[in-house]
């Protein structure tokens, strides 16, 4: 991971995470590894960033003020036009069961809470076909 990928395209990622440090964590990872990143901080800000940006994958912490992340996830995925874009959860590793309800509300995979910033570049460039 020491060498920024460059190029003239940016894919944008959408981080939705309540939590500032854990939001940080990932937008500084992400664009140092060249990608586009915008946030959202609860599941209603989340769904107005997808109408308005229409990002490239999405980043969503399931539990989350106003809305949570698997009626979010939902949402999104029933939105014509929109059901293509990955959907990454991001579980609390504690609760068992989140990733079961995570995949069913159409979540296209999942990674389990205390994450390396290394494993979310990882699974990111992996849904987007990168690697
Ligand atoms: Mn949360």
């Amino acid at each position: 991971m020491a060498e920024e990928r460059r190029k003239e395209f940016k894919e944008l990622i959408l981080i939705v995470e309540d939590n500032l440090h854990n939001r940080q964590i990932f937008h500084d990872v992400l664009v140092h590894r060249g990608f586009e990143v915008i946030e959202a901080e609860d599941g209603e800000e989340a769904l107005e960033q997808v109408r308005r940006r229409r990002p490239d994958l999405i980043l969503m912490d399931l539990s989350l003020p106003l809305k949570d992340g698997w009626t979010a996830t939902k949402e999104i995925k029933e939105m014509d036009g929109f059901a293509q874009i990955p959907i990454i959860a991001l579980t609390a590793h504690a609760m068992a069961g989140d990733e079961d309800r995570a995949i069913e509300a159409g979540c296209d995979g999942y990674l389990s809470k205390p994450i390396s910033p290394k494993k979310v570049v990882e699974e990111v460039e992996k849904r987007l076909s990168l690697t």
